[in-house]
C-alpha cells in the first residue's frame, strides 16, 4: 500500500518535471526570444548614426556588444568614454562647423577658426538684458585727453548700433568692472592697442583688459579719432573676434580702414548666432 503511494508520488513528479520542461521549451524560449528581437525605439544614439558626418568614422563598440547582432550600420559614430562629449554636442559642433564653412567668404569666422591654436569660439552669452560692465580707470599717461574717452563710448556704441546682440555699461565703478579700458605711452613694435579675455570652460567671456596707446609706434600723438578706430579694433577682440586676412575690415592686424565693414558685422553677427565652445570632435 505505501509502495503504491510512493510510485503515484514520484510518477506525478516525473509528470510535473516533464510538463515544466516542455513549458521551458516550447512556451517560455519563443517568448523571450521575441522580447530580445524587439528593437530599441528611437534611440539618440541610431539618430545621430543617420545624421551623423561621415568623418566621425570610429566604431561604436559598446553599443555593438549590448545589443544582439544588428545588420551592419550603414554608418557609424565615434566612441562615447566616460566624460567626453555626448552625441548631440557632437552633431551641434559639427553644424557649426558646417555654418562657419559655408559663410567663407561673406565672414572671416573660418580664418579666425583655421588661425586659432585651440578652435574654440569665444563669446559673451546673454549681454542684452545685462550689459558687460566696463570700467575708465582715471589716468595720468603721455598725451591722454579727455576727449580720447569719447573716442572710445563712440567705438563702444559703434559696436552696439551694429546689431552684436551685447551692450556695455560705460559707467561701471572698478569693483563691479567685468572689463577695464586702460592707456599707456607705447608698445613695443607696430602694436598699438592690446585686448587680454578671460572665459569659463563653455567658451563664454567672463571679463577682459583692454589697453590703448596714446602715441603711434614712429611717436606721433594719437589725436581723438585715431584712438576711436584703435577702439573699434580692440571691442572687435573684446566681442571675441580675432584678425581678419582683408585689409577692408576693421579687424585686420594693422587697421587700414577707420569704421567698421558689412564683413565685419556679419562675422561679429554669426558669433553671436553660434554657440561658444570648442568646435574639435574630440575636445
Ligand atoms: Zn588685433
Amino acid at each position: 500500500m505505501l509502495e503504491r503511494r510512493i510510485l503515484i508520488l514520484v510518477a506525478a513528479l516525473v509528470v510535473l518535471l516533464a510538463s515544466a520542461a516542455l513549458w521551458n521549451a516550447f512556451v517560455r524560449r519563443p517568448a523571450r526570444a521575441s522580447a530580445s528581437a524587439t528593437p530599441d525605439t528611437a534611440s539618440v544614439e541610431s539618430v545621430v548614426r543617420t545624421a551623423g558626418p561621415a568623418v566621425d568614422s570610429a566604431p561604436d563598440t559598446a553599443r555593438a556588444a549590448a545589443q544582439p547582432a544588428p545588420a551592419p550600420a550603414p554608418t557609424v559614430v565615434p566612441p562615447v568614454g566616460a566624460g567626453g562629449p555626448s552625441y548631440i554636442v557632437l552633431l551641434a559642433r559639427s553644424e557649426i562647423r558646417r555654418r562657419i564653412r559655408a559663410s567663407a567668404g561673406s565672414t572671416y569666422l573660418s580664418d579666425i577658426v583655421a588661425g586659432s591654436t585651440d578652435s574654440i569660439l569665444h563669446r559673451w552669452d546673454g549681454r542684452v538684458s545685462t550689459p558687460v560692465r566696463v570700467f575708465f580707470p582715471p589716468t595720468t599717461v603721455a598725451n591722454f585727453q579727455p576727449s580720447f574717452l569719447d573716442a572710445v563710448r563712440s567705438a563702444f556704441q559703434r559696436w552696439q548700433e551694429a546689431g552684436v546682440p551685447v551692450r556695455f555699461n560705460l559707467d561701471a565703478d572698478s569693483s563691479s568692472a567685468e572689463v577695464r579700458v586702460q592707456w599707456r605711452i607705447q608698445f613695443e613694435g607696430e602694436r598699438s592697442g592690446q585686448t587680454d579675455l578671460q572665459w569659463d570652460e563653455d567658451g563664454h567671456l567672463t571679463g577682459g583688459v583692454v589697453t590703448l596707446a596714446t602715441f603711434d609706434a614712429k611717436g606721433q600723438p594719437f589725436a581723438p579719432d585715431d584712438v576711436r578706430v584703435l577702439a573699434l579694433h580692440e571691442i572687435g577682440h573684446l566681442l571675441g573676434l580675432d584678425h581678419s586676412p582683408d585689409a577692408g575690415d576693421i579687424m585686420y592686424a594693422q587697421p587700414k580702414v577707420r569704421d567698421l565693414s558689412p564683413r565685419d558685422i556679419r562675422t561679429a553677427s554669426l558669433l553671436y548666432d553660434l554657440a561658444p565652445g570648442p568646435l574639435r570632435v574630440g575636445s
